[in-house]
């Protein structure tokens, strides 16, 4: 990556670099030939003015001043004289043209190229007595470069524009080389920290300095080892209860047997539903737990079928009334025929624990009130008691498998932390919402709502 990101960047720098020096440098070329082909034209409009001072200085076209006049002509241009008869009186040009053509020269941009378009003039020369002579006149239209200081120039510009590539592309290398190793290296300890996670050492956590997208890629990293460790804390906590819930029926089993056989104990009705209460409590654990798997891993493929809430409560007060009035609690439902698509056992499941749920945490004296309501898309359940409450800082974390709001309390109620965690699946699995609100002594109200069609 470190790499990576030098390389694209110097591959950036390059590229930007060979634009603007290829650019500047033709413009700068266009604009430097414009302005010596400007020059040129004003130096060949003095031209007549120029060749008749010489034939009036010596009363004819003498051949050692127009030699003269050779030197001071731009470079390509051509100059015929010719009388007013159209006699050819001489040919003039710089002579430095001759060493241009005849050597070959190559121009100082390296590169020899040929005029493309002539422009050409008429030039009268005018005498004391009128028009003495004519100067055919004929120069390139763009002037290329070739008087020997103009195309120094051009190449001194042409040497500090790579000069100025040359050092920018140096300064760039430099700052991207730092950059993009302070951007890399909190990737890297990044991924050094999940290596170790990975290999088991939950504790590991990355420093977040920056409020950039590293930063914030730090952070979840953080709070992602977090909730890992939460998980991993919650599934040993688990596997001991589990180990616990299902060694203290297993033992009284083994007890009773083994009293059987010394004869302690008559294997009388009463004795064996003991036995048969024990097998019940360790069925029922050993059914959440195969339940919350399956409806974890969103496997159970429901067949949505029209259920009739209403039923389903009822059916679930009836089988939980026994136990509520042992307890000395009282409960009472309001409902009216309200029907969902859905799967009926496992609405049955999700209404039991609910209601399961306010008989162990409610005191004897207590209230359950159950309520079903049909909105307009959605069927709303309430199940409100008057129970111990659950504290504000527990709320977001009972729907978590394993997770037991107190530990020795209800390992007496018989709780084993997946009672909520499985009602969160369902209501998943049925695309509704479950809420909670409650308050420490006061009592608890979980609100199920689920659409009337999934
Ligand atoms: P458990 O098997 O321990 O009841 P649950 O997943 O059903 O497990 O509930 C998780 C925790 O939420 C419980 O341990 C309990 O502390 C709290 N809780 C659930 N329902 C209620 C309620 N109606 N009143 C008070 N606390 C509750």
């Amino acid at each position: 990556m470190h790499k990576k990101l030098f390389l694209s960047t110097i591959g950036i720098i390059l590229l930007t670099l060979i634009l603007s020096i290829v650019s500047v440098n033709f413009v700068f070329r266009r604009q430097f030939a414009d302005y010596v082909t400007q020059s040129n034209e004003t130096m060949l409009k003095q031209l007549p003015s120029r060749l008749s001072a010489i034939y009036l200085k010596n009363g004819s076209w003498d051949t050692s001043s127009l030699e003269e006049l050779d030197s001071s002509l731009p470079m390509e241009a051509y100059v015929t004289l010719k009388d007013p008869g159209g006699n050819i009186i001489a040919k003039l040009e710089n002579p430095m043209n001759a060493m241009h053509t005849h050597t070959g020269m190559l121009n100082m941009t390296g590169m020899d190229y040929t005029v493309q378009a002539w422009k050409t003039q008429e030039l009268p020369i005018s005498g004391p007595q009128g028009i003495i002579a004519v100067a055919e006149i004929r120069y390139p239209t763009s002037a290329r470069i070739l008087d020997p200081q103009d195309a120094s120039f051009s190449s001194e510009i042409f040497n500090s524009l790579i000069l100025a590539g040359t050092l920018s592309l140096i300064i760039g290398a430099t700052l991207s080389y730092l950059v993009s190793r302070r951007l890399v290296s909190p990737l890297r300890s990044l991924t050094e920290a999940a290596y170790r996670i990975g290999a088991g050492n939950l504790d590991e956590r990355v420093a977040s300095k920056t409020t950039d997208e590293v930063g914030w890629l730090a952070k979840a990293f953080n709070s992602m080892a977090d909730n890992l460790k939460r998980q991993e804390r919650l599934r040993k906590q688990f596997t001991a209860d589990v180990a616990h819930e299902l060694r203290t029926p297993l033992t009284s089993i083994r007890s009773y047997i083994e009293a059987f056989q010394d004869g302690v104990l008559p294997a009388d009705p009463e004795n064996l539903a003991s036995i048969n209460e024990e097998i019940g409590r360790l069925v029922g654990l050993v059914g959440d737990l195969t339940e919350l798997n399956v409806a974890d891993m969103g496997a159970l493929a429901i067949s949505p079928h029209p259920i009739d809430l209403k039923i389903v409560i009822d059916k679930v007060v009836h089988h939980l009334y026994p136990a509520i009035q042992d307890k000395g609690l009282n409960i009472s439902t309001k409902t009216l025929s309200a029907e969902v698509l859905g799967d009926e056992h496992l609405l049955t499941r999700l209404l039991y624990n609910l209601i399961d749920n306010s008989c162990k945490y409610t005191e004897p004296g207590g209230l359950i009130n159950v309520e079903l309501d049909s909105l307009r898309d959605t069927v709303q359940v309430k199940i409100q008691d008057t129970g111990i409450g659950i504290p504000k800082s527990a709320i977001p974390l009972i729907f978590e498998r394993f997770y037991r709001e107190d530990q020795s309390r209800t390992r007496e109620t018989g709780g084993s932390g997946i009672g909520l965690a499985l009602v969160k699946q369902i209501v998943l699995l049925h695309q509704g919402t479950i809420t909670v609100e409650s308050e420490v002594g006061h009592g608890s109200i979980f609100t199920v709502t689920l659409p009337k069609g999934m």
